[in-house]
């Protein structure tokens, strides 16, 4: 069986609910309509992908505002409209107050709806795409069948893209895997009372999104709205290796929660790693041992994932798995399936002497020292190229330097930075008189020196390229795999 990534959204198919049922789940009123037993099963909220028959949500968002496109709706064949009570349409229409509370309403009504499903919701700053898919995986070889797993398509993890997840339910569903991202308070309780999860994950706290959390106690707290989303029979997940397990485990206790835990460094979790090793490419593989019910278990994981960040990602997704009541064989064969995702420590060979890991997606504190970890395994020389970290707010200019502090004491050979922010990073660097350290403000200076440097290389080397998605650092990426 081979596991498929669900892609990103192309309109909606909904199970099949009356225009009745969906005033009455979003409080809404229904106008200009004869038929509210009509039924809809597809839903949309962009008019370049309505299908005729679809109903369409208007949702106002910073930049845009759908109901500016009602009319296109109609054209594009829309068969009824959800909207708020400021405007009007002659189509069949389902007025409420607010169409993002309206989508939110309906998301959890079509939730409760399904019938033998299982929810497994992932938080936390870092490694929530990743463990997604990992688990997802497990529950596909668990089911036997890709059908019955619904996962977060992407990154779809907020107010709306959560909502829009559960509306993918179908009734084949049984398990359910999504993301909760968050960057202010207030926002995973949201989006985690919707799902009413089975079982819920924090995968770790490190200083990401400061600007809106205001530091790294309201990151755990924010995370920490998960737990009460619990319900009596259901599980909580928690790290053990996060600075912030032991303030989670007494949360839980108080919510007289059942709790698993994991940890890569310490056996007293009820799941952990030993015998780790990596590949030349920094693929990691492990020994697994749950103990549960006083019953110890192991087997051997091969990943094809690099870093040992990956190892812990793995062992959340077989915790969660666990508390899903999958066997450990399920988890040997799902966590075997997952293949690096592009712009993620995707590490791969250029040529008999270079080494690129592509780690372009984004960047964050945490993200950037498991990167430095990772880079720092390999047995070459090491060209770490760093662009600007963003959303640290009054953090950034001492997480930037703690970076460089960190890449020197670390033994990165050279460093190269890009942008603004970095400049403190690369300070520090040079400060720590380990190595070697440019910084550019310019790309095409920095392609230049790289184009040089890779032209006059003779011993193996491994260059690792990260930053936030605003430096665009796949620019660099895709330069220098044309360039080697
Ligand atoms: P986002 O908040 O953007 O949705 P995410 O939490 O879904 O991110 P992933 O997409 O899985 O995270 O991974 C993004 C990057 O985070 C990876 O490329 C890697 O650098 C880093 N990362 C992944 N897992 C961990 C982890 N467990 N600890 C620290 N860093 C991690
Ligand atoms: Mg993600």
């Amino acid at each position: 069986m081979t596991f498929t990534t669900i892609k990103k959204e192309e309109g909606i198919n909904m199970i099949s609910l009356t225009l009745a049922e969906i005033a009455k789940a979003t409080a809404g009123q229904i106008i200009n309509c004869e038929h509210p037993e009509a039924v809809f099963n597809n839903i949309s909220t962009d008019t370049r992908q309505i299908k005729s028959g679809d109903l369409f949500i208007a949702l106002r968002g910073e930049r845009y505002d759908a109901h500016q496109f009602l009319e296109k709706a109609v054209q594009q064949g829309a068969g009824a409209l959800l909207i708020d009570q400021k405007k009007r349409s002659d189509l069949p229409c389902v007025l409420v107050q607010d169409t993002r509370i309206a989508l939110g309403l309906l998301a959890s009504y079509v939730r409760q709806q399904i019938g033998r499903l299982k929810c497994a919701a992932i938080t936390g700053s870092n490694g929530k795409t990743t463990t997604k898919e990992l688990l997802s995986a497990i529950l596909c070889c668990h089911t036997g069948n890709n059908e019955n797993v619904l996962a977060t398509a992407g990154n779809f993890n907020n107010d709306i893209g959560l909502p829009l997840t559960l509306l993918r339910l179908t009734e084949k569903t049984r398990y359910a895997v999504v993301e909760l991202g968050a960057n202010h308070l207030g926002e995973i309780a949201y989006t985690a009372q919707l799902t009413k999860p089975d079982v819920a994950l924090i995968n770790n706290v490190m200083p990401a999104h400061l600007e809106g959390f205001g530091s790294l106690q309201g990151v755990a707290q924010a995370k920490g709205e998960i737990w009460s989303s619990l319900g009596d029979t259901g599980i909580a997940v928690v790290n053990l290796d996060s600075d912030f397990a032991s303030e989670y485990l007494t949360q839980l206790k108080k919510l007289n929660r059942q709790v698993f835990t994991f940890s890569k460094e310490s056996e007293k979790a009820h799941v952990s790693a030993s015998n780790i090793i990596f590949s030349s490419l920094g693929k990691a593989s492990f020994r697994l041992n749950v103990m549960l019910n006083r019953d110890p278990q192991a087997i051997s994981i091969q990943l094809n994932l690099a870093g040992l960040h990956n190892v812990s990602n793995a062992l959340a997704a077989a915790t969660m798995a666990l508390a899903l009541g999958c066997n450990l064989k399920d988890i040997q064969a799902g966590l075997g399936l997952v293949q690096q995702v592009e712009g993620r420590v995707d590490s791969r060979e250029l040529n008999k002497l270079v080494t690129l890991i592509d780690d372009t997606y984004n960047a964050n504190p945490a993200s950037v020292k498991v990167a430095i970890d990772l880079l720092q395994q390999y047995a070459s020389s090491h060209l770490l190229v760093l662009g600007d970290m963003a959303e640290l707010g009054d953090f950034s200019e001492h997480e930037h330097f703690l970076i460089g502090e960190y890449a020197a004491q670390k033994g990165i050979q050279t460093l190269i930075t890009f942008g603004k922010l970095t400049f403190k990073t690369y300070q520090a660097f040079k400060q720590a008189g380990q190595g070697e350290a440019l910084h550019f403000a310019d790309k095409k200076q920095l392609n230049a020196y790289l184009e040089n440097r890779l032209l006059e290389q003779k011993n193996k080397l491994t260059i690792l390229v990260k930053g936030s998605r605003g430096s665009k650092m796949e620019e660099v990426v895709n330069f220098i795999k044309q360039a080697a």
